[in-house]
């Protein structure tokens, strides 16, 4: 009896704690002055072993490890998700019909269980074409590279979420083009062209998302062309990534926290960050009103942050849907 009793405390204090878990434990004990940890989080790279069974004997594979490289395209993104995941009871259903309830739950399954590079070949070929990234043998070894923009290898493949469309209509009814569909694929705001002032940031999303009257760009065409509100092609996400490649260091003084998006309220939770020298991204993400660095390519991978970081590299800006009021 005694010892069943000792059995259970001790299968219970022993449980592992899952990666969320553990991030979560190290901002609350954190005591380190300059705030800075390491913790078993996605590193940079990995490389996967393949268990050669006795078929595989007779059968001699090409190769008996995968390698991954230059995986920093992918994830400070896989993180972010892990993170939204995480803190959104009800987005892993909802996420589900998107992404497919087979990826959602064995992606919970493997970052909670610190399955990184599982999780990374999961990533690569569930949701990337074949196209979107180079591999070949190398000797006994599959060697995938993931060199490129984080944009092409991570946000383009989350078309479902993120695609858009707006249609547009000229009053001239001798316009050739007289209407037109406006199909994204992801969601790239342009910073404003004048010298304006205030909220940038809403205000480009707004110019890519509000109703407008433009004069017709059909040549020799004198016509007004009216665009509609552009829409979610399958509702709003529940996050949205903006990419925000074209914008320089000066125009972002200012990153709203609120954002107004097709008729929703988003709230910032993250970014990637992309160094050009080092052509390296790295990412910055919110637990529990906690900002934290994250780098998997250096040996402190995690740093909580005194303020919100300053986002003058930035690839992306990621915003959550806010909870509908009631
Ligand atoms: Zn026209």
């Amino acid at each position: 009896m005694l010892l069943v009793q000792y059995i259970n405390t001790f299968s219970l204090n022993c449980r592992m704690k899952t990666l969320f878990e553990e991030i979560k434990a190290s901002i609350k004990n954190n005591y380190d002055p300059d705030r800075s940890f390491w913790r078993p989080v996605l590193p940079w790279g990995g490389v996967f072993t393949i268990k050669a069974g006795r078929k595989a004997v007779s059968c001699t594979p090409l190769y008996v490890e995968i390698n991954l490289k230059n995986t920093c395209t992918i994830d400070g993104f896989l993180m972010l998700l892990y993170v939204i995941l995480h803190e959104n009871e009800h987005f892993p259903k909802e996420l589900s019909l998107h992404l497919g309830r087979e990826f959602v739950d064995y992606f919970l399954y493997l970052m909670d269980s610190y399955n990184f590079t599982t999780v990374k070949l999961l990533w690569i070929w569930d949701k990337m074409e074949k196209q979107q990234y180079k591999s070949e043998v190398h000797k006994a070894s599959l060697e995938i590279d993931l060199f490129g923009n984080e944009h092409d290898n991570f946000t383009k493949n989350l078309e479902s979420l993120m695609s858009t469309i707006q249609e547009s209509y000229c009053s001239n009814s001798r316009c050739p083009t007289r209407m037109q569909e406006d199909l994204h694929r992801t969601i790239n705001i342009n910073p404003p062209q004048e010298i304006p002032h205030g909220d940038l940031i809403q205000r480009a999303v707004d110019e890519l998302f509000c109703s407008k009257i433009e004069l017709c760009e059909q040549y020799g065409c004198n016509g007004l062309r009216e665009f509609t509100q552009r829409v979610f092609c399958h509702g709003a996400p529940p996050f949205v990534v903006l990419n925000m490649q074209q914008w320089k260091p000066e125009e972002l003084a200012y990153v709203p926290y609120h954002l107004d998006l097709s008729d929703h309220k988003y709230l910032l939770e993250g970014a990637t960050l992309f160094n050009k020298e080092e052509h390296h991204y790295s990412a910055a993400f919110q637990i529990d009103g906690y900002w934290i660095h994250y780098d998997g390519l250096r040996n402190v991978n995690l740093i909580l942050l005194n303020k919100p970081p300053e986002f003058l590299l930035l690839s992306s800006l990621v915003y959550i849907r806010a909870a509908e009021n009631k």
